[in-house]
């Protein structure tokens, strides 16, 4: 027998297990959705590199999924003939944490310790989530490339260690295999397994099989018992909500249902098709404001997966989009730097933003309340497209919203389109504040004058607004301005008086500026207050105060 070394995990890794064993618990079954995921992802990437190897697929038939179980070792064992791991692969893959994404998951739980199974769900665990049904895992794997005697065979028990020895292993690819804990034996259940697959992994586009069984008992015959086609090539009419749903799941790691989706075929000189999701909410990473875990928008040409190019296919404003784009007139053989340059994908690209963007419109008409859904997990994301996204500013535009005035409390429900609707007849601007919070938008002196002429402002108070407006000065051929910038405009009436007033406060005015000396550059009597006798104003070119404060914060 070859000698086994015995090996630690990487420290993350036994946080990750404590971690996914403790959450995961009312979850429990989706052990069986990340094995298969991993299955399915190693018959990806064997059909890819077998492009341009096409003996790698020599010997063994189709790609394809086994799930089998045995109730008098207590095991489950999910088996792929994919493309299998090197020794090394093999411990960088199953003792250390590779992903960043995960990594800074890991560093924002002490700040926040509530881990949700939601989001460990979704930063993909994966394997690891097999020791929340398992008290030992043995992993047997062979790469494609190599020879049956460099098989590697991998085992823990989750504590703290796994141990390593090289074994001969005749077929290419991975079986995983599960030691149950004594208490998890639902899961020695052909009929269990079938459901679990079902809804988790219909839509899988390996056939996943399992033995038939015959009164009760598992023979030698293997059935697929997955729906195994690529969900996006089917026409619309053969595709229901549910499809659509479990579709998004197992492609999101998301355990809840998306918000809304499209599903478009283009024909013609290039042919392409798209499924897009807009999830219900944010993943870990973006609320985390990450950027360079873009996962989720699967490239596949002709069937063949071909790589998460979210970053290639989609604007950064839109990372939020979850989905599959299959082309079928780009070369297979295509490497990210040639993607990043190809007019075609280019093409791609834009009809993605213009089919996203189409989608939130219908559902901002349709259904408002979804919308409203939307626009909290994602509203400040799309914001950025605002600046991003020059060309399509104007329908971007249509589709934020914000608290004003007229609406009630904080919440973000009116749109550019309402104010104008309810704008009197001659007023031509529309007025917007920016603070910090709520609270200070909503109780600004600067509200007073144009509360007093039932004017509606909008009350803006995310970070990133400041930001926004430096890019949005007009909509629908209405400026945008600041209540704290410039004149309120007056009406003939309004001006006497405060020609009047002005000259009875000349020698108060002479005085605070006296006062005042170098820290003010104007007072001046103004029509802005009712109530408060005295506030700032900044000129059109100054720069809103909580931005240079934030701007003095960082050091500028
Ligand atoms: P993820 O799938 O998000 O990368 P996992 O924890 O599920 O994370 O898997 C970790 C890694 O282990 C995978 O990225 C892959 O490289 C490797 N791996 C897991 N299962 C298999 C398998 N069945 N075949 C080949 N490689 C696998
Ligand atoms: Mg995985």
């Amino acid at each position: 027998n070859a000698p086994v070394e015995s090996r630690k995990f990487e420290a993350e890794v036994a946080q990750v297990l404590r971690l996914v064993t403790h959450s995961l618990y009312s979850h429990k079954e989706i052990f069986l959705r990340e094995l298969i995921s991993n299955a399915s992802d190693a018959c990806d990437k064997l059909r890819f590199e077998a492009i341009g190897r096409p003996e790698l697929l020599a010997g063994e038939g189709e790609l394809h999924i086994d799930v089998s179980y045995d109730k008098d070792a207590r095991t489950i064992t999910v088996r792929d003939n994919g493309i299998g791991m090197s020794r090394e692969e093999v411990i960088a893959n199953l003792g250390t944490i590779a992903s960043s994404g995960t990594r800074r998951f890991l560093e924002s739980l002490s700040a926040e310790q509530k881990a949700d199974a939601r989001l460990i769900g979704q930063f993909g665990v994966g394997f690891y989530s097999a020791f929340v049904v398992a008290d030992k895992v043995t992993v047997l794997t062979r790469r494609a490339d190599l020879d049956p005697a460099e098989g590697v065979k991998w085992e823990s028990d989750g504590e703290g260690e796994y141990a390593l020895a090289s074994v001969e292993l005749p077929a290419r690819g991975t079986a995983v295999v599960l030691h149950l804990k004594p208490d998890e034996d639902e899961f020695l259940s052909g009929w269990k397994l079938r459901e679990l697959i079902r809804k988790y992994s219909d839509h899988v586009a390996f056939p996943i099989r399992m033995p038939k069984e015959v009164d009760g008992k598992p023979t030698d015959e293997w059935e697929t018992v997955n729906d195994a086609s690529a969900l996006w090539t089917k026409p619309k009419s053969e595709i229901s909500e549910e499809d659509y749903q479990s579709f998004y799941k197992s492609l999101g790691h998301d355990f809840n249902d998306p918000l809304a989706w499209t599903h478009n075929r283009v024909e013609g000189s290039q042919s392409f098709t798209t499924l897009l999701y807009i999830p219900a909410q944010p993943p870990f990473d973006l609320m985390l404001g990450g950027r360079d875990e873009r996962k989720g928008l699967k490239l596949y040409i002709k069937r063949v997966f071909i790589m998460d190019a979210a970053e290639e296919l989609l604007p950064n404003y839109l990372r939020f989009v979850r989905g599959v784009v299959d082309a079928d007139d780009l070369p297979l053989n295509v490497s990210r730097e040639i993607l990043q340059q190809n007019r075609q994908l280019e093409r791609i690209k834009a009809a993605c933003v213009k089919r996203v963007l189409d989608l939130l419109e219908k559902l901002a008409k349709d259904e408002p309340e979804k919308y409203a859904t939307f626009w909290k997990a994602f509203g400040n994301t799309l914001k950025e497209g605002i600046v991003e996204d020059p060309a399509n500013r104007e329908r971007i535009a249509k589709l934020l919203r914000f608290a004003s005035t007229k609406s009630q409390g904080a919440g973000q429900t009116v749109s550019l389109d309402d104010y104008i609707a309810r704008m009197p007849v001659g007023q031509d601007t529309i007025w917007y504040i920016t603070a910090e919070s709520y609270a200070a938008a909503a109780g600004s002196p600067q509200l007073e004058a144009f509360k007093a002429k039932d004017i509606e402002v909008l009350l803006m108070y995310d970070r990133i607004d400041e930001w926004m407006l430096g890019s949005l000065t007009e909509y629908a051929g209405k400026k945008l301005r600041s209540v704290a910038k410039g004149e309120l405009p007056l009406d003939e009436a309004d001006k006497k008086k405060q020609e009047e007033a002005a000259k009875a406060a000349e020698p108060l005015l002479k005085k605070l500026k006296e006062l005042l000396g170098e820290r003010v550059s104007d007072v001046r009597v103004s029509a802005r207050l009712t109530d408060s006798p005295a506030c700032l104003a900044l000129s059109d070119y100054d720069m809103a105060p909580h931005l240079a404060r934030l701007l003095r914060e960082a050091g500028h």
